[in-house]
């Protein structure tokens, strides 16, 4: 390991990478790396402007010859995730990241590094301080907050940009180009629940789901994990059809874009009826792992003591029960243009009844826009035959895959030439920036690509020196021939 290191090559592209990392950027206060960018690209000569939410666009005139050339578009967000390890001191607001060179690795000591999308930065500035490069016009758009919330990509002002190509260097793995993505929908259903004192003579227990993977509820949505407040569901559903016991409280699932790992209930129950409880829990455990076999294997549900100090009505008990085991969630479609794409999902990601209110969560996701408003109006309507009523979000927009289109052929045609084979072309589940910049450009073409970033948002966050030079290299190639 050393530190300081020598700069690989490019060495502009480390140069300008080393010192943003000097500069603090969470997502939300970017502004000392917004400002060193817009300073660096008037220096350099070229023509800045910002917006309300701190976006920095520079444009840069084309190389000689080149004026009349398509204009392209380089698109990177300034804010990092800020993850550090236990034991490192480290003030995001005010600390440089410390960055090391480990063989072929640059990484940061104990913090995540910010090659997310500090690399995509670097090599925007990089091509910007080029006099080599025989580019035609050139923009280069550096957004804000992406990582909580793409709120800048989202505030852009429409037809801000002249290109007529956008190459969006967020991608994390070298020779991948991304050619879509899935907009989201967050519904929420909310039911004010009537709460009564506990029967007397009943016991309280809890039964937990606990053991499944989970997962991001985009990306990892396909691949056929159990769903904790679905299997919570199928259990309470058999047990209020069987036994006389009262549902005290339900919660499950940590946040909105994640499958559901957990989740428990609070049932009283006559200690009579308790070695009944018992036997449909194990049952539902045996069924439940059957059903998710090797997909999911930790599944375990189990019962503790508990207490409760009220219960829902049997009314409310069994509309959200009804409600968690009637509405969609996991995969409705699959892409017809890219091959294993999820294109159209929704994830129940949070349920809870704290407050005297039953609140459910859903994310709707589709690289197709009616399909997201579809699916999303599924969802509403299930959950108001429950009783439930559900609210919308304003969402983002997804950007529908077109394998066809010709900046896909022409990158993809660079890498060829370049490197001897192609690109795999794929498109994610999950939000890009490059929705909402499409949303506000219409007839905008549009690819996603960059170098190999190993364990973004933790830690252990790298990127390789290789990586990054055929990154540069194939950028260089890419702007030379459009
Ligand atoms: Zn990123």
């Amino acid at each position: 390991m050393t530190d300081p290191f020598d700069l690989p090559e490019p060495r502009d592209l480390w140069r300008y990478f080393l010192a943003l990392s000097r500069i603090p950027r969470p997502s939300g206060r970017e502004e000392a790396a917004a400002r060193w960018v817009a300073e660096e690209a008037r220096a350099l000569g070229c023509e800045v402007e910002r917006d309300g939410v701190g976006n920095v666009l520079v444009r840069k005139p084309a190389a000689p010859g080149r004026a009349d050339r398509p204009g392209v578009a380089l698109q990177a967000h300034l804010d990092m995730v800020c993850e550090k390890n236990g034991g490192t001191v480290h003030d995001f607001d005010r600390d440089p990241i410390r960055v090391v060179r480990d063989g072929d690795a640059i990484r940061a000591v104990g913090t995540t590094l910010g090659a997310d999308d500090g690399i995509g930065v670097a090599a925007a500035m990089a091509v910007l301080a080029s006099r080599e490069l025989r580019h035609g016009p050139l923009e280069a758009l550096f957004t804000v907050d992406e990582e909580t919330g793409l709120t800048g990509a989202s505030a852009l002002r429409p037809g801000w940009l002249r290109a007529r190509y956008l190459l969006n260097l967020d991608s994390e793995e070298e020779g991948e180009l991304t050619i879509g993505c899935a907009g989201g929908l967050d519904t929420v259903a909310t039911r004010r629940l009537a709460l009564s004192a506990p029967p007397p003579g009943a016991r309280a227990l809890r039964v937990e789901v606990t053991g499944l993977r989970g997962g991001h509820s985009g990306t990892d949505i396909g691949a056929g994990r159990g769903n904790s407040l679905r299997v919570l569901a199928q259990l309470l559903d058999a047990v209020l059809a069987r036994l006389p016991v009262r549902l005290a409280a339900l919660e499950g699932g940590a946040k909105r874009n994640a499958i559901p790992r957990e989740a428990s209930a609070v049932l009283l129950v006559s200690p009579a009826d308790e070695p009944r409880l018992a036997t449909l829990v194990a049952a539902e455990e045996a069924a439940g792992r059957a059903a998710l076999g090797a997909f999911d294997p930790g599944l375990a549900i189990r019962l503790h003591p508990a207490a409760a100090e009220a219960v829902l009505s049997p009314e409310d008990a069994r509309a959200l029960v009804g409600l968690l085991l009637a509405a969609p969630t996991g995969i409705e479609a699959m892409s017809p243009d890219i091959p294993g794409l999820v294109q159209t999902s929704t994830n129940m990601g949070v349920a809870s009844t704290r407050g005297g209110v039953a609140e459910v969560t859903f994310l709707t996701r589709s690289s197709v826009e009616p399909s997201r408003a579809a699916l999303a109006a599924r969802v509403a309507a299930v959950a108001r035959l429950a009783g439930f009523e559900p609210r919308h979000d304003a969402g983002y927009p997804g950007w529908k895959p077109e394998p066809g289109a010709s900046l896909v052929g022409l990158v993809d045609g660079v890498h060829r030439a370049t490197f001897g084979r192609p690109m795999v072309v794929k498109a994610i589940h999950a939000g890009l920036e490059c929705g909402l910049i499409g949303e506000k450009h219409p007839g905008l073409e549009m690819v996603s690509l960059g170098p190999t970033v190993l364990d973004a948002h933790t830690p252990d966050e790298r990127v390789g020196v290789a990586s990054v030079a055929a990154f540069a290299r194939l950028l260089g190639a890419v702007l030379e021939a459009a």
